[in-house]
C-alpha cells in the first residue's frame, strides 16, 4: 500500500490546521442562536495544507478523465473540453451575478441565452429552444411535458401511449413513465432499424407520439425517416427527437427537417461542456413553430425596445421545470465552443466524428464480430470477439474480460452490454477531438487484446492488473456504497 493510499481520516493528528476561516468583523457573538448550534464540533480530520493537497492530488490521479487519456464511451459523447470554455466561464462577469438580479443588470446574460438559442435553432432545424432542464434526462421529461400540454390545449384526451424503439436510451421509457404516458415498444430489424411496418399496427388516436433518435443507438442512421414522421403525425402524433448525441449530424442535417416536433440536446455532450459524475448539465428542448406556446417558463425575449426581458406567464406554457433558467455556466461554455467553431467547422465535427467511428470499425472487424454492418454514424456496437479462446474447462473472454483488460493499456473502456440488443455488446463512439495517432494506439491495443483472448483468456480474465481497483462488485458498490468513514473502519 502506498501512504496516499489512506483515507484522508487516517492523516489526522490532534492539533494539525490546514486552513483558518477569517476573523468574524462584525460581532464577537456566535451567528447561530444555541438552539440550533450543534453542541460538539464535527469529527473533522484535523490535517495540515500539505497533507490535504497532497491527498486529493493523489485521489485524482487514480482516476480517469477526457484529460488523461482517450474515453471512447459510447452514447456518451466525451469529447475534449477546450479550455477556453473554462476561461470564459471564469470571467467575473458572470461569475458574481445572482438570478433575482433586475434584468436591466443583466442584460449580457440574457443576451447569451437569446443568442444560444438562436444557434441552436440554426443547427437543428427547430424554432424555438428553454435552457431551463438540468440534464439530458430533465429534458426528455420536459418535452414529454409540451407535448401533454400540446394535446391537452387541442382538448384531445385520449392519447395516452408514448412509442419507444425496443433500441432506445433507457431513459427515453423511463421519461415516459415518469410523465405518466403508458410506453408501448416497437421493435427493430436485422439491419438495427425500426420496423416501418410494426410500427403502422400501433398508430392510433390513443398514441401521444414517438421517441427516437437518429442515428439511433446503434449509431445507424434510420433511413425511413420521412414516412416514419408521415405516418406519426397522420396518426395525430408528435414526434420527439433524442439528441443527447447530437454529434454526427451537427452542420449536416436537422432534426426539424425530418419532421421531429420536439428534441432535446445535451450540451454537456455533443457541444463540449465536462460531464460525468453527475452533473451540471444542461438539457436544453426546442420545439416546432406549432408548439412555441407550450415551452417551460421563464424564458428570455428580446423587446421592441431592443432590450431583453424575461417572460414569465402566459396561461398555455407546459409549466416551471427548473428553479430559474438552468444552468447558466454550462450553457456559456456551450455557447463558446459554438462562437469558436463557426458554422463551417461545426460541420467538421460531425463528418470527422463518423469518420473516426467507421475507421475504428472497419480496422477491427475481423477480430471482434460486428453485427450489423455497413456505414455507422458517429458509433458502432460489436457484439464480443470472434475468437474468444474459449477451450476445455477455460470459460472465453467476454466483453466484461476485454473493457477491463484496456484499463491496463491506458484506455478508458467502451460503453459494454448496451443496446440490450446483443448479448456482449461493445458501444464505440471515439468523437472528432482524436488524432488518427491516437484512434491508431486504440486500434492496435484492441488487436492485441483480441490476440491475448485467442491465446489465453485468463489473461483477461484477471484483468486489470494495473489499476488501483480491479474488480469491484460492481452490484454491492451501487446497492450498499461505503460512504462514511465510520463504516468502512
Ligand atoms: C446521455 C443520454 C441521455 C441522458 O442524458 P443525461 O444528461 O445523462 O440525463 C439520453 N439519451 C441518450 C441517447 C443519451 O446518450
Amino acid at each position: 500500500m502506498k501512504y496516499y493510499d489512506k483515507l484522508i481520516f487516517e492523516f489526522s493528528k490532534e492539533g494539525n490546521i490546514g486552513y483558518s476561516l477569517p476573523r468574524n468583523r462584525y460581532s464577537e457573538t456566535p451567528l447561530l442562536p444555541s438552539s440550533v448550534a450543534r453542541e460538539a464540533p464535527l469529527p473533522l480530520p484535523e490535517v495540515s495544507e500539505v497533507d490535504v493537497v497532497r491527498h486529493y492530488t493523489n485521489l485524482s490521479q487514480m482516476n480517469f478523465g477526457v484529460d488523461t487519456g482517450f474515453y471512447p464511451l459510447g452514447s456518451c459523447t466525451m469529447k475534449y473540453n477546450p479550455k477556453i470554455n473554462e476561461e470564459i466561464a471564469a470571467m467575473p462577469a458572470w461569475n458574481s451575478i445572482h438570478p433575482l438580479q433586475d434584468e436591466d443588470t443583466v442584460q449580457g446574460v440574457l443576451e447569451v441565452y437569446y443568442n444560444m438559442e438562436k444557434s441552436l435553432a440554426a443547427i437543428t432545424g427547430l424554432s424555438k429552444f428553454t435552457f431551463n432542464p438540468c440534464a439530458g434526462a430533465h429534458g426528455e421529461l420536459t418535452g414529454l411535458m409540451i407535448m401533454k400540454r400540446y394535446h391537452e390545449l387541442r382538448g384531445d384526451s385520449a392519447r395516452k401511449k408514448i412509442i419507444v424503439p425496443d433500441s432506445a436510451h433507457g431513459t427515453n421509457p423511463a421519461s415516459a413513465a415518469v410523465c405518466g404516458f403508458e410506453v408501448v415498444e416497437v421493435k427493430s430489424l436485422e439491419n438495427g432499424r425500426i420496423d416501418v411496418a410494426a410500427l403502422e399496427t400501433l398508430l392510433d388516436e390513443t398514441v401521444a407520439g414517438i421517441m427516437m433518435t437518429n442515428p439511433n443507438t446503434l449509431g445507424l442512421f434510420e433511413t425511413e425517416i420521412k414516412e416514419i414522421a408521415t405516418l406519426v403525425h397522420k396518426a395525430g402524433g408528435l414526434l420527439y427527437y433524442d439528441g443527447a448525441n447530437m454529434n454526427p449530424l451537427m452542420g449536416v442535417v436537422r432534426p426539424g427537417d425530418m419532421g421531429f416536433d420536439i428534441m432535446h440536446l445535451n450540451l454537456h455532450k455533443t457541444f463540449s461542456t465536462p460531464h460525468g459524475g453527475g452533473g451540471p448539465g444542461s438539457g436544453p428542448v426546442g420545439v416546432a413553430k406549432h408548439l412555441e406556446a407550450c415551452l417551460p417558463l421563464p424564458h428570455v425575449v428580446k423587446g421592441e425596445d431592443g432590450k431583453f426581458h424575461i417572460e414569465k406567464e402566459n396561461g398555455t406554457t407546459a409549466g416551471k421545470v427548473s428553479g430559474f433558467m438552468g444552468n447558466f455556466g454550462v450553457i456559456l461554455r456551450a455557447y463558446t465552443y459554438i462562437l469558436m467553431l463557426g458554422k463551417q467547422h461545426l460541420r467538421s465535427v460531425g463528418q470527422l466524428s463518423v469518420l473516426g467511428a467507421n475507421y475504428i470499425k472497419e480496422s477491427l472487424k475481423d477480430v471482434y464480430k460486428l453485427p450489423i454492418g455497413g456505414v455507422c454514424k458517429h458509433e458502432f456496437v460489436f457484439d464480443g470477439l470472434v475468437n474468444d479462446g474459449a477451450h476445455d474447462d477455460v470459460p472465453g473472454a467476454t466483453t466484461l474480460d476485454v473493457a477491463k483488460r484496456l484499463l491496463d493499456f491506458g484506455f478508458h473502456a467502451p460503453t459494454i452490454y448496451f443496446p440490450l440488443l446483443f448479448h456482449q455488446a461493445i458501444m464505440i463512439e471515439p468523437t472528432e477531438t482524436e488524432s488518427k495517432e491516437t484512434l491508431d494506439s486504440f486500434i492496435e491495443v484492441m488487436r492485441e487484446i483480441a490476440k491475448e483472448a485467442a491465446e489465453d483468456p485468463n489473461i483477461l480474465h484477471e484483468a486489470p492488473h494495473n489499476t488501483p481497483v480491479r474488480r469491484p462488485d460492481e452490484t454491492a458498490a451501487a446497492r450498499n456504497p461505503i460512504l462514511k468513514y465510520q463504516d468502512a473502519i
